[in-house]
């Protein structure tokens, strides 16, 4: 284990991030001189405030060969820890921002001083967007859709695959960056997309989209760039294998409750 990559993998696969990696005073003092030029550098951590990093619940490696495991790093200790370090710092500034969850600032940009709002839109539509990403890929679960989803899906679609057609189309046609989502809007399913990190929750008219999403994909290149590149056809393809349906199908009871 004196290899610091493998022993910070080891670490994620007990649940521990880089956080828990640094700060360790163990962890620390078994340090062999060079190893600190691999660890996360120290200046790099994140400021704190009311938002933070959620954890995945799984190691970076679970969704291999179909996500790998830097990119699921990258993704969330980079770019998700992106829009928490901004959303802290924007709560220095205005401290009522920390007393609503991500999900309550985006469901009411509007309620935002126009200052701020762009800021919260990307920002906590990043943190959202991710979190549930990062959900619906869990481990585990059903593999396909179940229960009153399954007979949504059918009255809906037709079959899983119409969906999965329809789903992968909307993620190919979203220009640049953005995501796919399947929302129910009025007790009906419905394929949506969004650009940059909107999220359908924050309405038709900021996001272009409405309802409430159950499953969302990620197209950012950097959801896929490291093992597919410019491929978002081959990505959208493997990307099914790590759905969990478990969780899909419990956000569309409680979406038609
Ligand atoms: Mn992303």
């Amino acid at each position: 284990m004196n290899n610091p990559i493998a022993r910070r993998d080891l670490l994620k696969s007990l649940g521990l991030g880089t956080a828990a990696y640094l700060l360790s005073p163990l962890m620390a003092s078994a340090q062999r001189p060079g190893d600190g030029a691999a660890a996360p550098a120290a200046s790099a951590a994140p400021a704190t405030g009311p938002f933070t990093l959620p954890a995945l619940g799984y190691a970076d490696n679970a969704l291999e060969p179909h996500i790998d495991a830097r990119t699921m790093d990258i993704h969330r200790t980079k770019h998700q820890q992106a829009f928490v370090t901004n959303l802290n710092n924007l709560a220095k500034d205005n401290p009522d921002l920390g007393k609503k969850t991500p999900e309550e600032l985006i469901r009411n940009l509007g309620a935002l001083d126009e200052k701020i709002r762009g800021a919260v839109r990307n920002n906590a539509g990043g943190w959202v967007n991710h979190t549930v990403f990062w959900q619906q890929m869990k481990p585990g679960g059903a593999k396909e859709p179940g229960g009153k989803l399954a007979d949504a899906i059918k009255g809906k679609f037709g079959d899983f695959a119409k969906l999965k057609e329809a789903f992968t189309d909307a993620g190919l046609k979203r220009f640049g960056s953005g995501w796919a989502w399947l929302v129910v809007a009025g007790k009906s399913l419905e394929i949506v997309s969004t650009a940059n990190q909107d999220n359908p929750l924050m309405g038709k008219a900021i996001s272009g989209a409405e309802g409430v999403p159950i499953l969302g994909c990620d197209v950012w290149e950097h959801a896929y760039y490291l093992t597919y590149q410019n491929r978002r056809g081959d990505y959208l393809k493997a990307w099914w294998n790590v759905v969990n349906w478990s969780d899909v199908g419990a956000r569309f009871d409680k979406a038609m409750a």
